[in-house]
């Protein structure tokens, strides 16, 4: 690996003029579980490093019923699929970091590197795309907010500036009546998603009727991808398994799967067939018993 100059500020405020100064010769290192890979591999050679793992400030849960939820970018996975607050109102996140790496992983990763990284198979952005959530960015020039859904651009890229430093996701309260779900094949317990599909869906007051519906895939395109014509199929209708199997084999149309040492396109095609319609499956249940 080749040398680079070392920082670790303590602060956001210490953090963002290394950033602004160095612009385009430094990258930031929080757990590091996915930066060290790639610049092991050579891929890219930082000329300084900020460490940003000791900015207590951005390590921090917090729930408000009209606000909901706001996670700091520093938050590690461990932390999320641990916390009571998560469990009770966004079971879907907790579920999701129980089946993401192993524990050691969760223990030092965070949210925001994980999101930062860009990996189109990364289980966190499916599920806050289901939930609708927001990033909020900070530079020296200012704050701004993008959704999940458009923050990866490719494979490993993200809508993130040179000098920006992602500071906090927010989840919002789910409407009533919706359940949330994911699902992802693993060759082995938390092995990263050969694919992977998260599903919100929102029904009638009092009834089986689809009023809303997120369908997101993962690592089954150059970005997470949201599936909108099977969206479209579940929308307005009475759902049932026949509906949910339609869902699957719609979004499998939708996806432009790649082929690697894990799976061949077809073989993930086919299998985003299925984890759409389980993952669509068990949000029909939690819709139907409200919970999130
Ligand atoms: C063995 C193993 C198994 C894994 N399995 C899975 C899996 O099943 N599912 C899954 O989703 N992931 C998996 N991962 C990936 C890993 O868990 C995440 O990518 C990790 O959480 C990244 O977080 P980090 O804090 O270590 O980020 P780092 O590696 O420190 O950083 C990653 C990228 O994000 C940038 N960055 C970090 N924080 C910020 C910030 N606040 N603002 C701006 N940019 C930032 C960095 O510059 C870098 O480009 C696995 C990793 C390993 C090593």
């Amino acid at each position: 690996m080749k040398d680079f100059e070392y920082f670790a500020p303590k602060t956001v405020e210490e953090a963002l003029p290394l950033l602004s100064r160095y612009k385009g010769e430094a990258k930031i290192i929080a757990g590091g579980q996915s930066l060290l890979v790639v610049m092991r591999q050579g891929l890219i050679a930082p000329e300084y490093v900020v460490d940003i793992k000791g900015i207590a400030d951005l390590d921090y849960l917090a729930y408000d019923e009209r606000e909901g939820l706001r996670i700091g970018a520093l938050t590690t996975h461990r932390t999320i699929e641990k916390s009571p607050i998560v469990q009770k109102h966004f079971k879907a996140l907790s579920e999701m970091e129980t089946n993401l790496a192993t524990i050691q992983t969760r223990n030092w990763g965070t949210i925001g590197g994980n999101l930062c990284h860009g990996d189109p198979a990364g289980d966190p952005a499916p599920v806050l795309m289901a939930l609708g959530a927001k990033l909020k960015m900070k530079s020296l020039s200012g704050e701004r907010i993008v959704a999940v859904e458009d923050f990866s651009k490719d494979l490993l890229e993200v809508d993130l500036g040179e000098d920006e430093m992602l500071i906090e996701i927010r989840v919002p309260v789910p409407r009533p009546r919706t359940g949330v779900a994911h699902e992802k094949l693993m060759a082995m317990q938390g092995d990263a998603g050969i694919v992977g599909a998260a599903v919100a869906l929102t029904l009638k007051p009092g009834e089986d009727v689809c009023e809303d519906a997120r369908i997101v895939v993962s690592n089954a395109a150059s970005v997470p991808l949201r599936a909108k014509e099977a969206e479209k199929r579940l929308m307005g209708k009475v759902i049932d398994d026949t509906l949910l199997a339609q869902a699957g084999d719609v979004a499998s149309e939708e996806v432009d799967p790649p082929s690697d040492v894990h799976a061949t396109a077809e073989y993930r095609r086919e299998m985003v067939k299925v984890f759409v319609r389980r993952a669509a499956a068990r949000a029909f249940e939690k819709a139907k018993r409200m919970g999130h």
